[in-house]
């Protein structure tokens, strides 16, 4: 699979007047889909920075250029996890937990293929916004192994060839799987939200 891109929005707080709404700024960076390291741990340090601290709030332009720089030049990966631990764990900063959660074991996807969610973030894996079923079924056939989420970085297992997956065990499970997939569409594709900005 070609590279990948992965954003965050961020919003920066700084020379804000009054009543005056903050601009939203992006990271991005560029992943290996089939290769999971280090990419999905970049790819996990965005999903942090984008859930931790409700869509990153950077107070002023200095700091969030020094994390995105950091960020997106992917060279030393302990070295943002421990400058940006606090930030990263707003409970604690705590750097082991935050290797826990980079560095977590591939885990079965959630519902039974193509119909699949990460068991993490709950994105589904082959459904996009606008998707009929045939594509569905066209990208699960395209990609059935997928190595790991390009949304939250989890890795997924694989077993004989296949990937693993969980069986919804519960209504309750199940229900949340079809929200996250009825969710995902509705949400505008990538290339949509990039024309609407233009
Ligand atoms: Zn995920």
């Amino acid at each position: 699979m070609k590279p990948y891109s992965v954003e965050v929005f961020c919003d920066v707080f700084q020379n804000l007047k009054k009543g005056e709404q903050p601009q939203p700024d992006f990271i991005r960076i560029s992943v290996n889909p089939d290769h999971w390291w280090p990419d999905s741990c970049w790819t996990a340090i965005l999903h942090l920075a984008d859930k931790t601290q409700q869509n990153c709030l950077f107070a002023d332009y200095d700091t969030f250029q020094r994390f995105k720089r950091q960020v997106e030049t992917k060279i030393h990966l302990s070295g943002v996890v421990s400058d940006w631990a606090e930030w990263l764990d707003p409970k604690g900063g705590d750097i082991r937990k935050l290797f826990a959660y980079l560095l977590a074991n591939p885990k079965p996807v959630a519902g039974r293929p193509p119909e699949s969610v990460c068991p993490r973030c709950e994105t589904p894996i082959w459904q996009q916004a606008g998707m009929r079923r045939m594509e569905i079924d066209a990208a699960y056939q395209a990609r059935p192994l997928p190595v790991y989420c390009l949304t939250c970085g989890q890795r997924f297992k694989h077993e004989t060839g296949r990937i693993a997956y969980q069986a919804t065990s519960s209504a309750r499970e199940a229900h949340r799987i079809a929200k996250a997939l009825e969710l995902a569409s509705s949400q505008p594709t990538l290339q949509e939200s990039e024309l609407a900005a233009v």
